[in-house]
């Protein structure tokens, strides 16, 4: 199948590759030369638009950094949704707002055009090992459509609702993610001050009560776990200020639907500093520098 694979980051260039790994014709585009050129140096062809990337595609995966990339790609006159057969099956990646996927979404189906939301869960190691987590929103039958490309990129496929429902649901694990790392990195920067190892303290609190996705997966701690963006500098992860839009998203949907999250704004608050201090650009697990005596 050719498929068109739009933004070819952190996240986007794995997933790219695991979709021509499966044997499907790829074709990348990607606004920064450098990412455009990392994709060429894994063999696979890149254009010169998103437009010329997608002529001919059966299928358009996006993986932006945020709503305005998304709204901008897709809407408009100029958008790539007014140049694509209604054949063209689109699915979004990107986490952004429901708002946003719902705009999408509504101007796809004007167009007779299949589109689903479909953020992922999993981080870097989970886009290159082809193991993501995606949450879908749209209609049942345009995932069943898409599922067999998900699955060419993931291993858990769940549909969370209507178009939109897999950004909320992103939101909340997000959320929790964000609140989680700040947990992890208060815990293990006190024990570091009371002189316990940041190894043991983190295989027993594993085992324990304290245990979590992030202990297991992501310590924020360097050379504690192997192949974590804590080891090597926090470069190459879930940049902090991605994560500060997916907290923002989050605050900005609590006051739209009056829910309490004391937790998620303080979170957003110490990840908002992090980047003001200049860590943008780092792993979110770099929010441990704050806590951790250097
Ligand atoms: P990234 O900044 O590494 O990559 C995004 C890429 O999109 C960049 O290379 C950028 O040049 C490109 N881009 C911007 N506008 C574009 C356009 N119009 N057409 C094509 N490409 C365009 O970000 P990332 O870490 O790959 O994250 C991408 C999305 O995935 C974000 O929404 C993020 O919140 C989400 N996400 C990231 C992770 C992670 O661990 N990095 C995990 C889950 C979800």
């Amino acid at each position: 199948m050719k498929l068109a694979f739009l933004g070819l980051g952190n996240m986007g260039r794995p997933m790219a590759i695991n979709l021509h790994k499966a044997g499907h014709e790829v074709v990348g585009f990607d606004p920064a030369p450098r990412a455009s050129q990392r994709l060429s140096d894994a063999g696979i062809r890149t254009a010169p638009s998103a437009r010329t990337a997608a002529e001919g595609s059966a299928a358009i995966i996006s993986m932006l950094p945020a709503g305005e990339h998304v709204e901008a790609l897709y809407l408009g006159d100029d958008g790539l949704l007014a140049h694509l057969a209604p054949s063209t099956l689109v699915i979004d990646c990107s986490t952004i707002s429901a708002e946003s996927a719902r705009k999408v979404g509504a101007a796809a189906v004007a167009r007779g055009i299949g589109c689903i939301d479909a953020p992922v869960s999993g981080g870097t190691a989970g886009a290159e090992a082809g193991t993501l987590t995606f949450m879908v929103g749209g209609a049942a039958e345009v995932l069943e459509r898409a599922r067999p490309l998900l699955e060419q990129m993931g291993k858990n496929v769940f549909h969370a609702g209507p178009i939109g429902a897999g950004q909320l649901t992103k939101m909340c694990n997000n959320l929790m993610l964000a609140i989680q790392m700040v947990g992890a990195a208060e815990a293990l920067s006190l024990g570091a001050a009371n002189g316990l190892s940041p190894q043991v303290l983190s295989d027993i609190m594993k085992r324990s009560s304290g245990g979590n996705w992030v202990l297991e997966k992501y310590n924020p701690v360097p050379g504690v776990m192997d192949g974590t963006p804590a080891t090597r500098g926090y470069s190459g992860g879930f940049g902090t200020h991605l994560m500060l839009k997916d907290l923002g998203l989050a605050q900005e949907n609590a006051v739209a639907v009056r829910a309490a999250t004391p937790l998620g704004s303080l979170a957003r608050s110490l990840y908002a500093a992090h980047c003001l201090a200049g860590h943008g650009d780092l792993d979110f697990s770099s929010i441990i520098r704050m806590f951790l005596k250097s």
